[in-house]
């Protein structure tokens, strides 16, 4: 309550960062695994996001908390004019936030389309018969 508010100045630096790779999302958990809920993000400026994967498309932030444990929810989100609106493309929800895209799977090394996996190990037959392929990310 005595907490200065985010301002949406302070989101979209934060935001453009991470659409620039300045500040790199590292995932609690695999986004593509938890399919339909929220995703958490640790950012490398040591803030958290969290977005809300709808069927593996990026939906909306659900919130953010900064490393001086300031924190906007989706309410306070959602009033933004700027910010409130915003959508990354398709190229930075999966290379950003691992989002692949409405109802699709990716694989993690290679970016090229999967089948849902049982086992839920995100990897096309190609990049799992040369495991010293790099992470090329291509859409
Ligand atoms: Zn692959």
């Amino acid at each position: 309550m005595m907490n200065t508010p985010i301002s949406e100045q302070e989101i979209l630096d934060f935001l453009t960062g991470i659409e620039e790779g300045k500040i790199i999302l590292i995932p609690k958990h695999e986004p593509q695994h938890i399919y339909a809920g929220n995703v958490s993000y640790r950012a490398s400026n040591n803030w958290t996001i969290v977005i809300f994967n709808d069927a593996n498309e990026w939906d909306y932030i659900d919130c953010i908390k900064t490393d001086n444990g300031r924190k906007i929810d989706f309410n306070q989100i959602e009033l933004l004019p700027v910010v409130g609106k915003y959508y990354p493309s398709a190229e930075v929800s999966w290379t950003r936030y691992g989002i692949p895209g409405y109802c699709k799977f990716r694989c993690t090394k290679c970016g090229s389309l999967i089948q849902a996996s049982k086992e839920s190990i995100y990897i096309c037959q190609q990049c799992e018969r040369s495991p010293s392929s790099r992470n090329l990310n291509i859409l």
